[in-house]
């Protein structure tokens, strides 16, 4: 594995390779390494040549009072992680090397950002296409890969590569879950063990969504209702809990075709998100809630 920090070295490692005819696949993330990360990076490993990883906490994306100061940090551990998934280029820039200027241009996607997270954090998604869109410039041709957990990240990057006509294949990758359910989260490692406990109602509300759906319910207002109703028995208050079209994160009231449901709550200092996708065709429901790994976050950062 080879190390960056350079923009430039990273920028003609990757024009080499895709001289010689070969593909790049890049991996944006902000490290502390778990099970999520680990499966981008292999699903990058399965379809290209050039495996590229950046870890770059982005100041950008952290809105004032939020957590950039105490966002976990281990690059010893991200290192031999990602070593052992057989990443080929680890990018870890500093600060000032992404943004050796105040920035005074930045990406803005419209619509896509202003509901679910994007309400509680409003300069967040500018900060994520910003950085993001510099990282498409700097790696260049490729395929990104990003985890739906972060479903509305996703639907935001995209949309920006699309509109942008960035040479970029924006891959969505299943949420990948401890062995009780939790969404994997670096964040995650805020917890203490009774917050640990009370995150499990994110993904209960999110399975009682699904139950309720697959039993006929359509009406959005009281899917939400049950979303609700379980996390509470759980102890937890949502930011947001929301049943939206998957495609374009429109509002709906009744369920049809791809519908995400999607929750952010509270614990502790952490703010956790999470959501389940289904697809719906009159009474046929296929529900996406990712995958369970046997992993635990100790183990696994
Ligand atoms: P982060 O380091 O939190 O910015 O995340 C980097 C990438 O990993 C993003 O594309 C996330 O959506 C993805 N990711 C984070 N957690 C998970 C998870 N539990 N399952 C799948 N992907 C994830």
């Amino acid at each position: 594995m080879i190390f960056a920090d350079r923009i430039a070295d990273l920028r003609e490692r990757c024009d080499e390779v895709r001289g010689a005819g070969h593909t790049v696949g890049l991996v944006p993330t902000m490290g502390f390494f778990h099970e999520g990360h680990l499966s981008l990076m292999r699903a990058a490993r399965a379809h290209h040549d050039l495996v590229v990883t950046t870890i770059f906490v982005n100041p950008l994306q952290f809105g004032e009072g939020e957590d950039l100061e105490s966002y976990p940090r281990d690059l010893a551990a991200d290192t031999a992680a990602a070593e052992a998934e057989g990443v080929d280029v680890l990018f870890t820039p500093s600060v000032p090397e992404m943004y050796p200027e105040p920035t005074v241009t930045t990406v803005h996607v419209a619509g896509l950002t202003e509901g679910l997270c994007g309400a509680a954090r409003p300069t967040h998604f500018d900060g994520v296409t910003t950085v993001v869109a510099k990282l498409f410039s700097i790696v260049g041709p490729c395929a990104a890969y990003f985890g739906r957990k972060d479903f509305q990240q996703l639907a935001v990057v995209r949309r920006m590569a699309a509109d942008l006509d960035l040479p970029v294949e924006v891959v969505g990758c299943p949420v990948v879950r401890e062995h009780d359910g939790v969404a994997m989260s670096s964040r995650n490692a805020y917890l203490s063990a009774d917050e640990r406990e009370r995150a499990r109602g994110l993904f209960a509300g999110l399975r009682a969504a699904a139950a309720v759906v697959e039993n006929g319910e359509r009406d959005a207002g009281r899917v939400r209702a049950a979303v609700q109703a379980e996390a509470e028995r759980h102890g937890v208050r949502f930011e947001y809990a929301e049943v939206r079209r998957a495609a374009d994160l429109a509002p709906i009231a009744a369920l049809d075709g791809e519908v995400l449901v999607a929750v952010a709550a509270p614990i502790g200092q952490a703010r956790l998100i999470d959501n389940v996708t289904m697809q719906i065709a009159g009474d046929e429901v296929s529900v996406d809630l990712g995958v369970i790994t046997l992993a635990t976050q100790e183990s696994s950062s």
